[in-house]
């Protein structure tokens, strides 16, 4: 639904303008943005406030660019989904700016200048318009890597597509982490070369390291013991003894990976063989990346799916 932008008007979020204009409203100032031949309001992207305009300035988009910063990143796509008629929403995990929403103006163009390198897992190094709203332009992008055997192997993508999802799911847009983003790219990295059995656990056990959330296995959270430490608590906050058993049964052997993933012994892990303890290791990490985001990991639920 397209509105005009008067001054009294009543704006929703999302909603589509036909005014090239920065408006100010009761909550701070806006700008809306062209959109192919609409115009289409960014300054309330993710936001579910409607707001009162108060002040309409009309502006040429060169003027309205000049009132944004451009900078530059390097980012792994986690998302991208569509927006109008012809653009996308694309959601990245930054280097320096961590996970932040852009718009790709004309990306489902079929002569969009992004071409086809703003799908889930790139790597790109992007120019992105950040203004004072959540949701910023992205300017331009360019492959540093798009990952062309792990897009070509059907296993290999959705442990792919199961990582940047969790990333998008699990981690906050205020949470910019370098950590987050290195283990990022050397994971796509490695899976690009390699399919090792271990790698999804031992990402998501990191990555719940990084965040904060992963267990402490050193000694059971009730009394401190440090014998028959084989239950993971109902939270998987932590560990607990034969005595305070609850939670979720893990033997040593899987607990011995956990610690090893957490203790950074990644390489250690990748040659291990066991193919039961392997599974086991995994499926402990994404139930509790699952209980974390309240829903499935639905990369990991394709083949469920159809
Ligand atoms: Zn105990």
């Amino acid at each position: 639904m397209s509105t005009r932008a008067e001054i009294g008007a009543t704006v929703r979020s999302e909603t589509e303008i036909e005014d090239s204009c920065i408006i100010r409203t009761n909550w701070g100032a806006v700008d809306t943005r062209s959109h192919g031949d609409r115009w289409f309001h960014t300054g309330l992207g993710g936001n579910r406030r409607s707001c009162c305009i108060f002040d309409l300035v009309q502006r040429r988009s060169e003027e309205i660019e000049a009132l944004l910063t451009l900078y530059s990143d390097q980012v792994v796509v986690l998302r991208s989904w569509k927006l109008g008629e012809s653009d996308r929403i694309v959601s990245m995990y930054g280097a320096q700016n961590g996970k932040i929403r852009a718009v790709a103006k004309g990306a489902r163009k079929t002569k969009s200048k992004f071409g086809g390198r703003i799908e889930p897992i790139s790597f790109l190094n992007v120019q992105i318009w950040k203004g004072n709203s959540e949701l910023h332009i992205l300017n331009q992008a360019d492959s540093i890597e798009l990952f062309p055997s792990t897009k070509g192997d059907f296993e290999k993508l959705r442990k792919a597509l199961a990582i940047v999802e969790v990333v998008d799911e699990l981690v906050g847009e205020s949470d910019g982490d370098f950590d987050i983003f290195r283990l990022l790219v050397r994971v796509l990295g490695q899976l690009e070369k390699d399919d090792s059995p271990f790698i999804l656990g031992a990402f998501l056990w990191r990555l719940l390291q990084i965040q904060g959330v992963a267990p402490d296995l050193s000694l059971c959270m009730e009394c401190g013991s440090t014998e028959g430490i084989n239950y993971l608590s109902p939270d998987g906050s932590g560990i607990l003894c034969e005595v305070h058993r609850g939670g979720r049964f893990i033997d040593d052997e899987v607990r011995h990976l956990i610690e090893m993933a957490l203790g950074g012994e990644v390489s250690r892990l990748l040659i291990f063989d066991d193919l039961v303890a392997r599974v086991r290791f995994e499926e402990v990490a994404i139930e509790l990346v699952e209980n974390l985001i309240a829903h499935r990991v639905k990369a990991l639920h394709i083949d469920s799916q159809y």
